[in-house]
């Protein structure tokens, strides 16, 4: 999506250890504007797919997610992090390594939000090494529901968590792809 290109280019940092700061409109700041027309992107990806439900993780996954759930007239659900590690027998969880903060952590979901009857739309904002969309993943596939696919903002192609994940025959759509990024601040897309 290059309207999505074109703003990493214009106010990304690219941070060591790999990391891309997109605060001023993603991760902190959210431009909301630019988040309906992403949606709007994966509507238009997704439109032969059934859908039932949109899920992400909290916390940078869920603007996207509700602009997602509107275009979709579905639901949005997201998994929330380390609520207990007393975990009932109610809900789903699965242990993601955090790629920015380096620890790990329980993501849950109430058994009731994922049926067997829904279809699935996984939303996140990053895919870097594919932690936290293979924990999805792993909560959808326990849940029996169907998984249509996964939207990602951005992933870093030089990760391996997108080839992770297509390999696992999992559709995963993403509106920016980073090829490389360097300290200098240059930024390639695929
Ligand atoms: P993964 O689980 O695929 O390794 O990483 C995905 C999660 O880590 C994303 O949900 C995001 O919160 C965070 N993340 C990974 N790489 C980056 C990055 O370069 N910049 C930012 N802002 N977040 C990242």
């Amino acid at each position: 999506m290059i309207l999505l290109e074109e703003r990493i280019r214009k106010d990304g940092e690219v941070k060591p250890g790999q990391v891309l700061k997109v605060n001023s409109f993603l991760n902190h700041q959210m431009d909301i504007e630019l988040f309906s027309l992403m949606a709007k992107e994966w509507k238009r990806l997704f439109s032969g797919e059934k859908i039932t439900k949109i899920l992400t993780v909290e916390a940078s996954g869920i603007g996207l997610a509700c602009l997602c759930a509107q275009e979709f007239h579905v639901p949005a659900v997201f998994a929330k992090k380390n609520l207990t590690n007393n975990l009932a027998d109610s809900v789903y969880w699965a242990r993601v390594v955090s790629y920015t903060h380096h620890r790990e952590y329980n993501i849950i979901v109430e058994k009731s939000f994922l049926k067997p009857e829904d279809h699935i739309l996984i939303i996140d904002d990053f895919l870097a090494n594919g932690s936290a969309l293979l924990g999805l993943i792993g909560m959808v596939e326990a849940s029996g529901a169907t998984l249509a696919g996964a939207g990602i903002a951005i992933e870093k192609g030089f990760q391996p968590g997108g080839e992770l994940v297509r390999q696992k025959g999992v559709r995963v759509e993403s509106l920016a792809i980073i090829e490389n990024m360097d300290d200098f601040g240059n930024i390639s897309f695929r």
